[in-house]
């Protein structure tokens, strides 16, 4: 037997009948609990990062040659063949297989389940030719690249841009290139910086990756990239692309022909030869946490990657996370501030609503304070546009008899269907169950069944009876949530509308509070924020301190306009410390206080949690699992540094008929949490297989390392 580690990173090991042993990342199935890389034999030495099918049980499957050697051999144990080498792909490099290794050893996942999940679903569907054909064209449409185009007009940067970069060209000069945190207000300019540190990146011959939270979101910032690096190649990364788009994309990246790729979550991943940037705009966006298969943040990989590969990170936000603010005050990142909005325009004056003194809901005016009502009123009379936020959809939550006290619960899941008024429909928002309107009570048969509560499609009906004055044009109500944005194009066109002035009043979820640059919208209002205020879940503060500060952030772009703009909160609490912060435009205030509650309660980024998940047919069933769980994590080496909390039901307990409970794990040593449940779930396969019934045995479990929904 002869070893050969050659610089071209190829690790094989040949053995007498000529054929060399390659260890090969497949996707195992995640009941088996495998995970690892599996041996494979092939007439030749292959490179890692090499994509290849192989026979795995009785299907054929794509795997990725994996750095590390393969397993001494047993006699015994005959291996299988390599079955075709796809070889018009180059390899990935070392350091992507880095990232999945550091990814699948980090959220607890098997390294090929992860590789692959990353891959463009595409690419384990196509033949050598067909890959072959693929990289040709590719490679043709670099060959006859656009015409080298007019130099666009930069901006003249603001003193506070100029500082930033002039920093960050200090920093990232270094061996050791650092990870930013850009904290700039809504409308300081943070896409300009990162359009400028794009742009060296690329004058230095190197790709940037720039990572957006939204999907709805890419087009907007494509535009503004590709208008800024025109002649530049702009590729785009996001699960709405088709299989095809997303193939073509992802080749784009990884044969180094795009210079620029932009994306959500999973373009972290994106295989990038020369990257020389990342950028995380609105970093503490919880949509970087995937929420199902491997955990990941593409947030904190980010990060990670960044440092691996020795290339600068921007993480920036008007309200960093929780996390990176920490980080920043230890010094672990460096901040770079950005106070000022551009141009003159300064942050809209904030207008607590105590709800309390408002005329009570019902008598006419919606649950909207008259003063709200007239405000946008004053806005819609002088051309000026609003924007309504709420964070429901649907009409109404909930359906109700008068008489006998029925509810529209959904017979799956704990939890009500929601009313749609426009089609007549109960919906339930967790297992998609869905029926018409019942005509009468279905207990009772009473005729009077009343919706309680509000969403976004009553709140626009809502508005549009209460600003409509008599003899005045009508008032132009446009509504963006999931429901209203369903069909191709429509999201688009609304938001057209809402540029193009076509819209007085703005009404949405979530949706509406993020990114945007609207330049027209002069008042802000927040109906129900107070839901969220008193949640079991410790960062539904943060969250909801963010969402209304970016919320703000979509008033007073305009320095014309900028003055006059404000940001109504309707509350019944317009005292708590979350409002006052608020009003004072003060995240530092904010986290200072956040902080100082997760210290003493021992929560992150103070601690480190992890949270088993289980799935079964009766809460019985879950809590036996995880009791069983935690029974064996209490006898295994590293125990004393972490604390396994009792099982609860998760905040939503019962959805399509599946009980789930949930159970928290705790140190305050991230490495020691890490460690410890690489010990103890590979044993949970074994115990989930011996739990003795059906009845008694979980569905599915599941763990979340740095869960953001608790
Ligand atoms: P943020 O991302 O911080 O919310 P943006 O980058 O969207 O802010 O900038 C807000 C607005 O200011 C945008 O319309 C942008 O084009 C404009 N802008 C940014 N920097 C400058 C500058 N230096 N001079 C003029 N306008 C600028
Ligand atoms: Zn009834
Ligand atoms: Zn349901």
């Amino acid at each position: 037997r002869e070893r050969d580690l050659s610089s071209s990173g190829v690790v094989t090991t040949s053995t007498g009948n000529r054929s060399v042993r390659v260890r090969i990342a497949v996707e195992t199935p995640q009941h088996s609990g495998v995970g690892e890389p599996l041996d494979y034999l092939c007439e030749r030495p292959l490179a890692i990062g090499t994509l290849v099918r192989v026979p795995l049980g009785r299907r054929e499957v794509t795997g990725v040659v994996w750095p590390g050697e393969p397993a001494p051999t047993d006699a015994t144990f005959e291996l299988r063949a390599v079955t075709a080498v796809l070889e018009a792909l180059p390899p990935l490099a070392p350091a992507w297989c880095g990232l999945v290794d550091f990814t699948a050893a980090y959220y607890q996942r098997g390294r090929g389940e992860v590789a692959l999940a990353v891959l463009p679903p595409e690419l384990r569907k196509l033949d050598d030719s067909q890959i072959a054909n693929r990289v040709r064209k590719l490679r043709s449409r670099l060959a006859s690249a656009p015409p080298a185009t007019a130099e666009p007009v930069l901006p003249t940067l603001t003193a506070e841009q100029q500082g930033a970069l002039e920093d960050f060209a200090r920093i990232g000069d270094g061996a050791d290139p650092a990870t930013v945190l850009l904290y700039g207000v809504t409308g300081s300019g943070k896409t300009e910086v990162y359009l400028r540190a794009a742009a060296d990146a690329l004058a230095a011959g190197r790709q940037a990756l720039v990572l957006v939270p939204e999907i709805n979101l890419t087009p907007q910032l494509e535009a503004r990239f590709a208008e800024r690096f025109a002649g530049r190649r702009i590729v785009s990364l996001h699960s709405a692309l088709t299989p095809a788009q997303r193939l073509q994309n992802w080749l784009a990246a990884h044969l180094g022909v795009a210079d620029l790729v932009l994306g959500t979550r999973l373009a972290v991943f994106a295989s990038l030869p020369r990257l020389g940037l990342i950028v995380v705009d609105e970093e503490h966006d919880p949509s970087y946490k995937q929420q199902e298969g491997a955990r990941y943040s593409a947030r904190d990989l980010a990060v990670y990657r960044g440092r691996q590969e020795r290339v600068p990170v921007i993480l920036g936000s008007a309200t960093p996370s929780l996390e990176s603010w920490q980080r920043a005050n230890g010094g672990h990142y460096t901040r770079l501030s950005l106070v000022d909005r551009v141009g003159g325009a300064v942050l809209p004056a904030v207008r607590l609503i105590d709800m309390s003194r408002q005329p009570r809901a019902g008598s006419g005016n919606g649950g909207l304070a008259p003063p709200l009502v007239a405000a946008i009123q004053d806005r819609v009379a002088r051309g000026e546009q609003s924007l309504v936020f709420l964070n429901r959809r649907g009409y109404a939550p909930v359906l109700h008899c008068t008489e006998c006290g029925w509810k529209s619960d959904c017979p799956h899941c704990s939890a009500w269907r929601v009313f749609h008024k426009i089609d007549r429909t109960l919906r339930c928002h967790h297992c998609g169950a869905t029926e018409r309107v019942p005509r009468a009570c279905p207990d009772c048969g009473n005729l009077d069944i009343a919706p309680i509560g509000r969403g976004t499609e009553r709140l626009e009906e809502q508005l549009g009876a209460l600003l409509q004055v008599d003899g005045a044009a009508p008032v132009r109500i446009a509504r963006i949530d999931a429901d209203s944005t369903r069909r191709k194009g429509e999201l688009e066109a609304r938001l057209g509308a809402v540029h193009a002035g076509d819209v007085d009043v703005l009404v949405g979820t979530q949706m509406i509070t993020k990114g945007h640059d609207f330049r027209r919208i002069t008042l802000v209002a927040a109906v129900n924020p107070d839901t969220s205020l008193f949640s079991s879940d410790f960062r539904a503060p943060e969250r909801l301190f963010s969402v209304l500060m970016q919320a703000a952030g979509r008033a007073g772009r305009d320095a014309a306009q900028a003055r006059r703009s404000e940001m109504w909160v309707q509350t019944w609490h317009p005292q708590h410390p979350l409002y006052r912060a608020l009003a004072a435009h003060d995240f530092d205030a904010f986290a200072t206080s956040q902080l100082e509650e997760r210290r003493m309660a021992g929560l992150p980024p103070y601690a480190h949690l992890a949270l088993l998940r289980a799935d079964a047919k009766t809460p019985e069933a879950a809590r036996g699992f995880l009791a069983a769980a935690a029974e064996q994590a209490s006898d295994l080496e590293g125990a004393e540094h972490v604390t396994v909390y009792p099982p609860v039901p998760t905040s939503v307990a019962r959805v399509a008929d599946v009980e789930r409970m949930q159970m928290l794990v705790e140190s305050t040593s991230r490495i020691a949490l890490q460690r410890f449940l690489a010990r103890w779930l590979p044993s949970l396969h074994e115990l989930r297989r011996t739990r003795s019934s059906a009845d008694e045995r979980v569905i599915r479990w599941a763990v979340d390392v740095d869960p953001l929904l608790i």
